[in-house]
């Protein structure tokens, strides 16, 4: 007998990132009890992939060993591990790992994004990425075998190429750092922010080229737009992201990133039956679609929940809205900047640095898993966000 047959709802969560996990948990917290409701997450890995801490995973340092079947352990959800590798849309099935296949009612989408190495010749084949831990850990161990005064470059200065830089700089400092890219590290923060970010980089000896374009990566070198070489040991490829191919591969509306195009209520606008959320999903609010972030994606995947349990009890899903409040920048672990922003992402005039911006952004990287853990106990704990006020309401 499938699950359909006994009137079982079967929920497939794909990726146990921020926002997948916080789908899961949200999800299983409301119906545990109520039953009916079958759900299935994953992952790659059981490890829970702190993404934000992948920079320090990059520089050697350990970060802590979260499992998410312990998290999901006794809330009815369930976790498969493996690599999805197809979804039919049609026949609403998953593929994983080539050999099993998992049917659902309702899909949510959640497997993030990965570095876009295809849009630069020899990026794919020569740079190191932080898709993944294991990604990381590569590159870790090629730094450690780089000899003192060699060359590191970060392509992108976009804040995961500042954050890596810094992390880089200050684990590294016999090795020479050059962060590459087209904008100001820091361009979308204020002045104030932006001067403090630039000056820490410098005490950190990091080389910032703002204004370049990356042309090609060579084994030993990247070339610039115009001919000159950079002698480079390791490149760190952080120029930009990519969604996986997969919903693509299946018909769903994608936009150019490959990001499945949703709903008001994070719903396919192609395929109803699924859900996108966080980095994988592209997400329109009135101020203009949203940009990949935990502070965000977390919130999708609540949303979502809410949405499918909303449906499942015969109501319709309720528009998603949010707004930004900070944009927190590590640099290096003695140092930080943290921008608060207006709903929409634009720099407000408060901002803080130093230790207190230290704290303030171990905080929030480290808030995700206990934000779980007390939603298991109290779903309702998780549906706080900031809405966005009149920059995301609509008439
Ligand atoms: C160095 C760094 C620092 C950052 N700092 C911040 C910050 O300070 N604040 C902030 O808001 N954001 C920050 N971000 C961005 C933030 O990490 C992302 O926005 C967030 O991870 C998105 O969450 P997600 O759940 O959509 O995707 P992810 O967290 O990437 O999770 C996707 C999951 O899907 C899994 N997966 C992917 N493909 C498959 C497959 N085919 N089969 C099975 N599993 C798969 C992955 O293993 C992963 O577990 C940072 C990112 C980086 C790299």
């Amino acid at each position: 007998m499938n699950a359909r047959e006994n009137g079982t709802h079967r929920v497939v969560i794909l990726g146990a990132g921020y926002a997948g996990t916080a789908a899961a948990v949200q999800l299983a917290a409301r119906v545990h009890k109520r039953g009916g409701v079958q759900i299935t997450v994953v992952n790659a890995t059981e490890r829970f992939t702190e993404r934000m801490r992948l920079h320090m995973t990059a520089t050697g340092q350990q970060t802590a060993e979260l499992a998410v079947p312990e998290l999901l352990d006794g809330t009815g959800a369930r976790f498969v591990r493996g690599w999805v590798t197809a979804i039919d849309a049609a026949a609403k099935t998953v593929r994983i790992d080539d050999d099993r296949e998992l049917a659902y009612d309702t899909l949510v989408y959640g497997l993030g994004t990965v570095a876009d190495t295809a849009s630069v010749p020899g990026a794919e084949d020569h740079a190191y990425t932080l898709n993944g831990a294991q990604d990381a850990e590569l590159l870790a161990d090629r730094l450690a075998r780089i000899g003192d005064g060699g060359t590191v470059v970060v392509a992108g200065t976009g804040l995961t190429g500042v954050e890596s830089a810094a992390e880089l700089a200050e684990r590294h400092p016999r090795l020479k750092v050059i962060l590459v890219g087209r904008t100001e590290p820091g361009a979308d923060l204020g002045r104030k922010a932006r001067t403090y970010l630039r000056a820490a980089l410098d005490r950190l000896g990091v080389e910032v080229r703002a204004g370049a374009e990356l042309a090609k990566v060579l084994p030993g070198s990247v070339e610039l737009a115009g001919g000159e070489s950079l002698a480079a040991d390791a490149v760190l490829w952080v120029g930009g992201t990519r969604a996986p191919r997969l919903a693509a591969a299946a018909g769903l509306d994608v936009d150019e990133r490959g990001r499945i195009v949703t709903d008001r209520s994070l719903r396919s606008t192609s395929h109803p039956d699924v859900y996108a959320i966080g980095d994988a999903a592209a997400i329109r609010q009135g101020y203009g679609m949203m940009h990949g972030t935990c502070q965000g994606g977390m919130p999708t995947g609540v949303h979502a929940a809410l949405s499918i349990d909303r449906v499942l009890r015969g109501r319709d899903p309720k528009p998603f809205r949010f707004g930004y409040y900070h944009t927190p920048v590590s640099l290096g672990r003695g140092d930080a900047v943290v921008q608060f922003t207006r709903p929409d992402g634009r720099a407000r005039r408060i901002s803080l640095t130093g230790r207190t911006a230290v704290r303030y952004k171990e905080t929030v990287t480290a808030s995700p898993w206990p934000t779980y853990a007390r939603m298991r106990k109290m779903p309702a704990s998780g549906a706080f966000w900031p809405r966005g006020g009149r920059f995301t309401r609509t008439k």
